[in-house]
């Protein structure tokens, strides 16, 4: 890992809130640049599904921490892949997310996870998307970006891109579970969501997703 970083790959970090517009931006920016995507938040989504499928609690920390030590993830054209098959849509449901946000509130399971976060900066470059992307797993990326998104905007996102999916969703609980996933996330001890203090903050309410993509090439473009 360290002799990765010691090459200086070029990593991109964009953080936010659920809803922000992260994934859709960070994947088309990743294309454009021609360099590696790291989904973070897949990881997590992955690791509570695994917990949830073998019994584990989330909040039975050696439990976890040993499924972290099992996790062989990849991202794949046709999407996530663990120990090689597709994990497909499962975890892409609100229900899986907030099930992430418990799991991902432990510390011991962040640091269990931290070095294979490192290790995905590869040559040309990695465009990275999460909550502590730019303040802690890459602090020397070389670009922060953090997206924000009023919650009606954010929560019409989140509902388009799940009935997209093909699930069912009601907008009400869909509504207080982004609400109470994002104050989970924001209140943790570690690695809260928050900007890091050299990110440069974009909120995207008003923005379409191709608006969103210039404006994040020029800070790059500034940069490279
Ligand atoms: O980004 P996504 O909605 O897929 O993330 C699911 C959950 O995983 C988040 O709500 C958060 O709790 C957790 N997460 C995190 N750190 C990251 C990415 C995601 O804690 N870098």
């Amino acid at each position: 890992m360290t002799g990765v970083r010691a090459v200086q790959v070029p990593v991109l970090a964009i953080d936010g809130p659920s809803g922000s517009g992260k994934g859709t931006v960070s994947t088309t920016v990743a294309r454009k640049l021609g360099w590696h995507y790291l989904d973070s938040g897949a990881i997590y989504r992955v690791l509570a599904h695994l917990a949830l499928t073998r019994n584990v609690g989330t909040d039975d920390v050696p439990g976890l921490v040993a499924l972290t030590r099992q996790l062989d993830i990849d991202f794949t054209e046709d999407g996530v892949r663990l120990n090689g098959e597709l994990v497909g849509d499962v975890i892409r449901t609100e229900e899986a997310g907030v099930r992430a946000s418990h799991v991902s509130r432990i510390p011991e399971v962040r640091r269990s996870l931290l070095a294979w976060q490192r290790s995905r900066a590869r040559p040309p470059g990695l465009v990275s998307d999460g909550r502590d992307m730019g303040s802690v797993v890459f602090p020397d990326a070389f670009c922060k970006i953090f997206l924000t998104a009023s919650s009606e905007k954010s929560a019409e996102r989140r509902y388009n891109q799940l009935r997209e999916k093909g699930f069912d969703v009601n907008i009400a609980k869909l509504l207080r579970e982004i609400a109470e996933r994002d104050e989970r996330d924001a209140t943790r001890k570690v690695s809260p969501l928050k900007p890091a203090e050299d990110a440069v903050l974009i909120d995207t309410s008003d923005m379409d997703a191709d608006e969103v993509v210039s404006r994040v090439m020029e800070e790059v473009k500034k940069r490279l």
